[in-house]
Parts: structure tokens; C-alpha cells; sequence
């Protein structure tokens, strides 16, 4: 059932919770592929009722992004859901979200996660970013009430900064993460991999190289971060335009001099001007 009301999805909770029934959340930007079909499953196996979101989220882009020409797939995002089994798709309008007018921090309460999780990796590019992300998922969490959420490790800075929030505001719904879905080739799935070209997709897999390399020198015994972030400079051309490449505390995204078995590494590049980003587990 697709729903574009805060209030009827409301309503449609409300049902569901006077027969006793767990709810799952899956929020999502849309253009629904694999990976987000893998949390909808999981959500599908833990959850009685599943509520997917599918909502491109104004205001966790930057003005010079890409809010404009982010794909849009409504119709075949809902056949998609229906075919996995999912009970509502919520679609809300900008404006069912936040209202007309215009949107900055002196209209909208917003939710900032601390400084030390958002001042690296991809906040430091995208500011104020995860602003956005956090007041839209409360938002998300306060309308839908589920008892879980559902997140991809592909967003692993995302996922970390949300279950912060969720702690530290009391929020009372279990988040769930889930593992990186990537095509055979390796490469992550994304919904800006619609963005590249055939050639585009090719040069987008030494995002996953250098990930793998990563954890094949340090699965041989290089721990020395400096000395493993060293590695990835073999592996560019002037297809790729690095952003960053990072080994970091895979809970809390602190820096440690030696890599470990709960280190993660995680880079993020541009190629055809596309800006892709994956991570691994060094431990696993
Ligand atoms: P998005 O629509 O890009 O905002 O993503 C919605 C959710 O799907 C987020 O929790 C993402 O981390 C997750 N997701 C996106 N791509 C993948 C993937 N390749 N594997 C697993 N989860 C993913």
C-alpha cells in the first residue's frame, strides 16, 4: 500500500499495534536496488509489519549537490516493495515533511550529532549532512513508531552517527545493520552507480580493490595505518579522484596508530565525477 500522508501511515500503525504486531522501518532515497531489497528482507524476517520510506531528503544536501537529479523511481520502488511483501510504502512530499517555505536551522529543529563523529570521513565534505540525516530518521521514527530500524553498512559513518543518537536521545527502537550488497564485479550497489557509464562502472571497482588490498596486507601482518593507506596510490589514475581513505575504529571512528581486528576501513572517491564510497571490516 503505498501511503503519502504522515498521518494515514499514523493511523495504519496505530491498527497495527492494537493487534500486537512488531513493526520494522526501512528508510530509504529510493531507487531501490539489491541492497536495499537485503534490509527489507531482514526486515521482512524480523518484523510482522514492515514500513519501507522512500524519500529524498532535502535537507542532507549540500546546495551544490546532486538533490535535483537524484533518481526518482517511485512507481517501480513500490512494484519492487510489493514483490518483497512490504505492508506500506510511506512517500511523503517535502512539504508533508517539513511544510512550505524555506528550510534552514533558523525554521527547523534539528538533530546534531557530535562534532567528533561528523568532522571526518564524508561529513567533512558534506556539511551538515548528517544534521539532515538524523532529524529526518527521528522524524521517520517518531511518525512510523517502529520497533526496529533497518540500515546499511554501505552508510557505515551513517549508521554509526544514528545508533549515537539513538542512545543518547532514549530513542526506544533496536537499530539493525546490515552487510554491504555488491554486483559480482565487486562493486558496492548504489543508487548514484545509474550515474556512470559502462566504462564509469569499471573504474568504480578500485574503490573495492584498494578495500580488499587493505585487508589482504593486513591480513599478512601490516597493521601500521600510515603504511596501509599508503597502499591505495598504486591502484588510482586519473579516473579516480580520491576523497579520502581511512582505517578507523569500526564503532566509534576514533584513530589508532595500529590497525586491529575491530578497525574498518573506508574510502570514498570520485569517478566520472560520481562520488562513491564503500568500506570493509579488517576483522572479518
Ligand atoms: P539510500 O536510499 O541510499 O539512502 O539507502 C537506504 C538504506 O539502504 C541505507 O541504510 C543504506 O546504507 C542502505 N544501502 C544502500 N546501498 C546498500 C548496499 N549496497 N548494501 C546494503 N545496504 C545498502
Amino acid at each position: 500500500m503505498l501511503i503519502n500522508k504522515i498521518e494515514d501511515v499514523r493511523n495504519q500503525v496505530k491498527e497495527w499495534r492494537k493487534e500486537g504486531l512488531s513493526v520494522g522501518l526501512v528508510p530509504t532515497m529510493g531507487a531501490l536496488h539489491e541492497g536495499h531489497l537485503s534490509l527489507i528482507k531482514k526486515a521482512k524476517e524480523a518484523c510482522d509489519r514492515v514500513v519501507v520510506s522512500v524519500f529524498v531528503n532535502p535537507i542532507q544536501f549540500g546546495p551544490s549537490e546532486d538533490f535535483d537529479k537524484y533518481p526518482r523511481t517511485l512507481e517501480a520502488d513500490t512494484k519492487l516493495c510489493d514483490g518483497e511483501g512490504v505492508d506500506v510504502v510511506f512517500a511523503p512530499t517535502p512539504n508533508e515533511m517539513y511544510g512550505g517555505g524555506r528550510l534552514s536551522n533558523d525554521t527547523l529543529t534539528y538533530v546534531c550529532p557530535p562534532f567528533f563523529y561528523v568532522n571526518k570521513l564524508c561529513g567533512k565534505s558534506r556539511v551538515g549532512h548528517f544534521d539532515g540525516v538524523c532529524t529526518v530518521v527521528l522524524k521517520l521514527f517518531n511518525i512510523v513508531q517502529p520497533d526496529f530500524g533497518f540500515f546499511g553498512q554501505k552508510d557505515a559513518q551513517q549508521v554509526i552517527v544514528i545508533k549515537k543518537m539513538v542512545k543518547d536521545l532514549n530513542v526506544p527502537i533496536e537499530i539493525v545493520q546490515c552487510p554491504i550488497v555488491r554486483e559480482e564485479s565487486g562493486l558496492a550497489l548504489s543508487s548514484r552507480n545509474k550515474y556512470l557509464t559502462e566504462q564509469g562502472k569499471i573504474d568504480a571497482l578500485v574503490l573495492s580493490k584498494i578495500l580488499n588490498n587493505i585487508k589482504v596486507c593486513y591480513n599478512k601482518g601490516i597493521t601500521d595505518v600510515s603504511a596501509l593507506k599508503e597502499t591505495v596510490y598504486s591502484f588510482l589514475t586519473d579516473k579516480h579522484e580520491l576523497e579520502y581513505i581511512e582505517i578507523l575504529n569500526r564503532e566509534t571512528l576514533e584513530e589508532e596508530k595500529n590497525a586491529n581486528k575491530n578497525s574498518i576501513a573506508l574510502i570514498a572517491c570520485r569517478v566520472e565525477g560520481v562520488r562513491l564510497i564503500d568500506n570493509i571490516y579488517l576483522g572479518e
